[in-house]
């Protein structure tokens, strides 16, 4: 079982990109209002994700780093209406088998918290402990028991760059969240939480962009968006600020980005391409998220649908506010 846990392991955790996004995603699936992410030498020797969550309580701690234990999905019908961010139950499983892990966890129920320490899949300790209401986990020296792996991380200003961007994402698409991001030592980034885009945008992207940012919301049938887009003459040299999120799951997909850029084509430079920041609200059905296991690749049922969808919703905002 050890051997099937660290191959597993290489699905979802690549890089300490990979362990700080499923653990931030955890944090918000515990309906954290704030979480502090916490990284040294790009991650790879220290990772620490602490939030205000519902806290893991003490008789589930030990199965939460189980394969295949996830607290979010019953039976298997669910994984057609997944809302939460995780739902697989292999992230806490998989982080463990490749590092020297810690958590701190309480509820609010609890007198007592819950610390566990497991190093390479081996549980080290299990005991209670005095701890705030919430999680706290830490990620030690990750892949220091797969050397064939270790091999491959990039230096840390690299990975930490991954880690950055990987934050920005997150704090674009959670508002919601106060997102407390310390690299080194330096707190690198501290969003508001006061669920405002706008906000969020005005602390990763900066003053001018946050300026330069339209207001966007449409439904028709099925989907929903909203969100913010920029304005024609706000727009930048690649794709990297292009910020799309499915039910708050941060996603890449071609059709999207296809439909958004022809509804600007008219509008934008050559070469250009636009800014945005857009939240499609969908049943769950109605997308296949099992493209890729790191979730950040999805399928649609009906890509000519979406595709029109995405292109009537920006030209009518881009109308209205240009006019
Ligand atoms: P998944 O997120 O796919 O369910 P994980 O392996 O990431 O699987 O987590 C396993 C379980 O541990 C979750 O279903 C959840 O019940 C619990 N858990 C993990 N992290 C947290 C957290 N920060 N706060 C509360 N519960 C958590
Ligand atoms: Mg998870």
């Amino acid at each position: 079982a050890k051997t099937i846990n660290k191959i597993a392991a290489g699905e979802v955790v690549e890089s300490p990109k990979s362990v700080v996004k499923e653990l931030t995603e955890n944090a918000i699936d515990a309906n954290a209002g704030s979480v502090t992410i916490e990284i040294k030498e790009g991650g790879i020797s220290y990772i620490r994700i602490t939030d205000n969550g519902t806290g893991i309580p003490k008789e589930q701690v030990k199965e939460a780093f189980l394969r295949h234990a996830t607290s979010k999905m019953s039976q298997i019908e669910d994984l057609e209406h997944i809302f939460t961010l995780g739902f697989r139950g292999e992230a806490l499983a998989s982080i463990a088998a490749v590092a020297q892990v810690e958590m701190l966890t309480k509820t609010r129920d609890e007198e007592t918290g819950t610390r566990i320490v497991i190093h390479a899949g081996e549980i080290q300790e299990l005991e209670d402990a005095a701890c705030r209401e919430g999680t706290s986990i830490t990620v030690r020296n990750l892949f220091y028991n797969v050397p064939a792996r270790r091999k491959f991380l990039k230096k840390p200003a690299t990975e930490s760059g991954y880690v950055s961007d990987l934050v920005n994402k997150i704090a674009l698409g959670h508002p919601e969240v106060a997102i407390h991001y310390i690299n080194n030592g330096n707190t690198v980034l501290h969003t508001a939480g006061n669920n405002d885009p706008k906000t969020a945008v005005f602390y990763v992207y900066g003053k001018d962009a946050a300026n330069s940012m339209l207001p966007i919301s449409y439904r028709k049938g099925e989907y929903a968006v909203s969100g913010l887009i920029g304005k024609p003459e706000f727009c930048r040299a690649n794709r990297n600020y292009e910020n799309l999120f499915i039910n708050g799951r941060f996603i890449k997909n071609p059709v999207v980005s296809a439909a958004v850029e022809d509804a600007y084509k008219t509008k934008l430079l050559i070469g250009k391409f636009p800014v945005f920041v857009l939240n499609l609200a969908v049943e769950p059905a109605q997308v296949d998220v099992n493209v890729h296991p790191a979730k950040l690749e999805v399928r649609f049922k009906n890509d000519d649908e979406v595709y029109e969808f995405f292109y009537n919703a920006v030209a009518k905002a881009l109308q209205e506010t240009v006019l």
